[in-house]
């Protein structure tokens, strides 16, 4: 049997990972600017992190949801105290567009509504549910998706007219857009919204798949706007690899049983290895690392004239070039051998773990410096 094609592949075979470097099957070295799409947060192969899967493994990686799991028990009280988010709920899944199913269907079963609001150049990922939320023109949302979705560009007004229109369960929206090429709302747009949906009994859901866990400079990247969001889906980091997702519950929503439930969701394994990730966060010191990181870098690509635009929060930045960065993007994984993510046909994103430090910075400034030199 051959693999269903479904991604375009680089002509690499990583066999080995640790912290910010990779290394092929013939022990040539990359650097890690994509994070595997932000899925690696506290670096390859961390020491803590392999040790509390090894000694997870043999004690006992799985058994059903119809048992108590304390290992389950302490991944949200790790995540209480990291994220702030006192008296909110925790279920666990295995991915983010798993996650932002679920929130769709708490905030359809909470308000009694059916109509989604999300934003143009949302990604919230490809389950039927989730492609018809995103933004995305290769995708067509199957006709039989569950819900009826608006797409709005980021006009207050225009929302405010559907959900006087039409039954909106909620709005959801990445507080950085990601795969839609980094953009970020203002903070008073962030907030007027949160008062709309106040006001209308609409849920804000904040999908943190890619800019939660700290990537920012805060846990959670709504958080730079200072509200709280009724629901917040996580993913990606929050495994560091192995697959795990959630969404955190605004304590004002009931539990019915049969709504929520998946066979693999909140593993023991994979508990015990996102335990261990908000434990490196928190001993390393990880959120205010990636913030002063992403001031480092950031500060440093000003200089480049080809370049139109810096944007993003701490090690999520989005380089909006003059020029398509195809070439770009495969001289630097080719000739430099950098990984780092595009979107759209002129930006690069970067995604690096965030143990990432000034020396893999600076390598990766002056091999961009050395191709955008080449480009001129
Ligand atoms: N939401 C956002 C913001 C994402 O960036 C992604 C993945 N790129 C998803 C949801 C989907 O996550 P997954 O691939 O784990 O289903």
């Amino acid at each position: 049997m051959k693999l269903f094609d479904v991604y375009p592949l680089n002509n690499i075979t990583p066999v080995k990972a640790k912290d910010c470097i990779l290394w092929d099957e013939n022990g040539t070295e990359y650097l890690d600017f994509y994070g595997g799409h932000a899925v690696i947060s506290i670096g390859h192969s961390h020491p803590h992190y392999v040790k509390a899967i090894q000694e997870q493994i043999q004690k006992i990686g799985f058994y059903s949801n119809s048992v108590q799991n304390p290992i389950q028990e302490q991944l949200a009280e790790n995540l209480t105290r990291i994220s702030g988010y006192n008296d909110y709920k925790l279920f666990l899944c295995n991915s983010g567009a798993e996650a932002n199913e679920n929130a769709l269907k708490l905030a359809s079963f909470h308000t009694g509504k059916d109509h989604i609001i999300a934003f143009k150049g949302a990604f919230h990922g490809r389950t039927s549910g989730a492609v018809a939320l995103t933004d995305n023109p290769k995708i067509v949302a199957p006709f039989n998706a569950k819900h009826s979705v608006s797409f709005v560009e980021y006009d207050l007004e225009e929302i405010q007219k559907i959900i006087h229109e039409k039954e909106v369960a909620a709005v959801i929206y990445e507080p950085i857009q990601g795969v839609g090429g980094i953009i970020l709302p203002t903070d008073e747009f962030v907030q007027k919204l949160r008062e709309i949906c106040t006001a209308n009994n609409v849920v804000l859901i904040a999908d943190e798949v890619q800019s939660g866990y700290g990537r920012t400079g805060k846990f959670f990247a709504h958080q730079h706007s200072n509200i709280q969001a009724d629901i917040i889906t996580i993913a990606k980091g929050m495994g560091n690899g192995l697959p795990i997702g959630g969404i955190l519950i605004s304590p004002e929503f009931q539990a019915s049983h049969g709504l929520l439930g998946t066979t693999f969701g909140g593993n023991h394994l994979a508990c015990a290895a996102a335990n261990a990730v908000l434990e490196v966060i928190e001993q390393e010191n990880l959120i205010q690392k990636a913030d002063e990181m992403g001031y480092y870098i950031s500060r440093a690509l000003n200089r480049y004239q080809r370049i139109k635009e810096i944007r993003g929060r701490g090690l999520m930045i989005g380089i909006e070039f003059e020029f398509p960065v195809d070439e770009l993007r495969k001289n630097l994984l080719h000739k430099h051998r950098i990984f780092v993510g595009n979107a759209k046909s002129n930006i690069i994103r970067l995604l690096p773990p965030l143990t990432m430090n000034k020396a893999f910075a600076d390598k990766f400034l002056q091999a961009l410096e050395e191709e955008i030199v080449s480009h001129s």
